[in-house]
């Protein structure tokens, strides 16, 4: 899913696949089809923060490895997450937020 050069070297570590595969087994459902009412076997890790979003290799570690920012996902799921987050995360985040500001602005402003 990443380009990130520490990303790719991560993903295929011993540590990664012991944590990918407990992540999976202490969630065998699809957490996002979960939420959505449907039950599909979990096949995939997700970040939900992107690891390439740390700032340093100290952060992407962090990101990559805290439990607390994995979400087990079925394959489906999971291209619907990264298709949503965009081709890039943060700027389609930026707009989210931006879009909020105005909704909020408008809200207050006009009447
Ligand atoms: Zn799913």
């Amino acid at each position: 899913m990443s380009k990130d050069k520490q990303y790719i070297k991560q993903i295929h570590t011993r540590r990664w696949l012991m944590l990918r595969r407990e992540v999976l087994s202490r969630h065998p459902l699809c957490e996002r089809c979960q939420a959505e009412g449907r039950t599909r076997a979990a096949t995939e890790v997700h970040h939900i923060t992107p690891v390439e979003e740390g700032v340093s290799p100290l952060d992407k570690r962090t990101l990559m490895f805290d439990a607390h920012n994995l979400q087990a996902l079925c394959h489906e799921c999971h291209v619907r997450t990264h298709t949503e987050l965009g081709r890039s995360g943060r700027h389609a985040n930026a707009d989210r937020q931006h879009r909020k500001a105005e909704a909020t602005i408008s809200r207050f402003f006009s009447s």
